[in-house]
């Protein structure tokens, strides 16, 4: 590799930056990524995704747009239902108590399906989420939570997707590349400082992309910002988003935005190793608590499991699980939701007991008080409900009454033996707080100016999560922004104004 000036360098080799980078080749400019990892780990969180991406649609005709080969099966056995900006919005302003940044909420949301045609033609192909995002109820396949659009093979096929379209259209990726800073001149940013096979390089752009992730993999910076016991989060993605890009960009006097002390995490299994596994996935997650009940240490509920759909809840539940003593739980289940657990239920690698009583199973469940954890159970399944059905495909208000802390959906009871025990742990997704960007994706200075040259999509951006995420939309806004970033920094490189030619 030569050191010729390029048009653009994009800092990353994960969704958001490949989109960024095939966004501005299609623009004409010469296009070069950096990845510190090495070539077979490269991609960050997205290749470690289940593929969920959230994106507005109209009806059954939006989604055969960008998943043409529905079966006949499919077509005649799903209610698809829809997915309206109105309802995205509504559930990007509810999950983040009316936080999220308006503008970029709403390019986020009205950007999204015209960036899934996008991605569609850049090789990505799109599946039905059913099984995860839909349950079979009278026949029929239902979906619940707004997200039935799924990347065909998860981040595995999606980072492999781009990949090969970004090797096909002239886009050069160094591996094991870390950037470790801006470079600036009289007029911003022109180019990155890397690491390469230990020694710095500097490497000259006319416009430089940030899309290398939040610091969700830097224990101190999860120390720092987050609060105490962060540190012991268990990672579940990429080891290599350890917020240098952040880093870097604040070196240069940029504003932040977002929720620093916020992230999201979830439920993920007790003995899973302290950094994602590409082999599994996301699979050491357990999501299905919305069936079960879930206790502490103490073998009490502490939380009401059945507050939402989990795709509405499992991503602020992760932070719960933190705060209990010993930092793990228990989920539990009878016989009748077994069915319905998701595959990542009967992985091999996994923290599982299961007992033909309670009696039985209370003494398996390792750290967990084993009278009180009895206690709870009695009196959970005591508890008053009304006379309705289970549903798992609708908030069912299937509730107990009286409780401590009630669950207030599916709350049968527990009477259904052989019963089945979980362990968890926090594992830790991403990071909310990041960069503050204009509504054309360049990053802004602490005086609310553009700095010249510098572009940010991605987990490093700031504004659109707060407290809780709706889940699927972490891919999506790298798409969105990531091409947005990539085509307004191509215009720049072109000619010094991101509207260019
Ligand atoms: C287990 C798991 C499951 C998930 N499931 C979903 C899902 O189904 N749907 C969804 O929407 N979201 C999901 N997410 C969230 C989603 O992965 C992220 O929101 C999204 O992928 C972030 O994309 P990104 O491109 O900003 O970051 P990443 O994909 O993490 O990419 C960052 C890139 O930057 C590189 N990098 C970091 N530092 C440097 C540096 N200094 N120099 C050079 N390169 C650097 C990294 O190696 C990586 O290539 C999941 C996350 C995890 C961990």
């Amino acid at each position: 590799m030569d050191n010729r000036e390029q048009d653009v360098i994009v800092v990353g080799a994960g969704n958001a930056a490949t989109c960024a980078a095939l966004s501005a080749r299609e623009q004409g400019a010469s296009v070069l990524m950096l990845e510190v990892a090495p070539e077979d780990q490269r991609g960050g969180n997205s290749a470690f995704t289940g593929g969920a991406f959230r994106v507005v649609y109209h009806g059954v005709e939006d989604l055969a747009r960008l998943i043409p080969d529905m079966t006949e099966t499919e077509l005649r056995d799903v209610d698809f239902g829809t997915y309206t900006e109105e309802q995205y919005f509504d559930d990007m302003s509810r999950l983040t108590q009316y936080r999220c940044d308006p503008d970029l909420t709403e390019i986020l949301i009205r950007s999204s399906f015209e960036a899934a045609l996008w991605m569609r033609e850049k090789g990505v192909r799109f599946q039905l989420g059913l099984g995860r995002q839909a349950f079979r109820v009278d026949g029929k396949f239902k979906f619940w939570g707004g997200l039935a659009c799924h990347i065909w093979g998860g981040g595995k096929e999606l980072m492999k997707a781009l990949h090969v379209r970004a090797a096909r259209d002239g886009i050069t990726v160094l591996y094991d590349a870390p950037a470790i800073a801006l470079l600036t001149g009289d007029n911003g940013v022109k180019g990155v400082r890397v690491r390469q096979h230990g020694r710095l390089r500097d490497l000259r752009a006319k416009a430089v992309v940030l899309a290398c992730g939040g610091f969700e993999a830097n224990a101190e910076m999860r120390a720092r910002y987050l609060g105490p016991n962060w540190d012991l989060a268990k990672v579940r993605g990429s080891r290599f988003n350890t917020g240098q890009g952040l880093k870097m960009a604040l070196d240069l006097g940029a504003a932040v935005h977002g929720h620093w002390s916020g992230a999201h995490s979830v439920a993920w299994d007790l003995n899973a190793p302290p950094f994602g596994d590409l082999d599994v996935g996301d699979r050491f997650q357990k999501h299905n608590y919305p069936f079960g009940i879930v206790i502490n240490a103490r073998g009490e509920r502490f939380l009401d499991e059945g507050l939402d759909f989990h795709s509405y809840t499992y991503a602020k539940y992760g932070g719960e699980i933190l705060n209990q003593p010993g930092m793990f739980a228990w989920q539990i289940f009878d016989q009748k939701v077994v069915h319905l657990l998701r595959e990542e239920y009967r992985i091999p690698r996994i923290t599982k007991e299961k007992a033909d009583s309670f009696e039985e199973l209370a003494p398996q469940l390792e750290g967990v008080d084993a009278a009180r954890f009895l206690d709870t159970v009695r009196a959970f399944n005591a508890a008053p409900r009304p006379d309705v059905p289970f549903n798992p495909n609708i908030r069912d208000g299937l509730r107990t009454t009286g409780l401590p802390i009630d669950k207030t959906n599916w709350a049968q009871p527990l009477d259904t033996p052989p019963y089945e025990a979980y362990a968890v742990t926090t594992g830790i997704t991403f990071t909310f707080g990041g960069l503050k960007i204009s509504n054309e994706a360049q990053v802004e200075d602490t005086t609310g100016r553009p700095i010249p040259g510098l572009f940010a999509a991605g987990e490093l951006v700031g504004g659109l999560f707060y407290h809780n995420y709706a889940s699927g939309t972490g891919l999506m806004s790298g798409a969105v922004f990531g091409r947005l970033a990539g085509r307004n920094a191509a215009r720049w490189a072109k000619s010094g104004s991101h509207t260019g030619p």
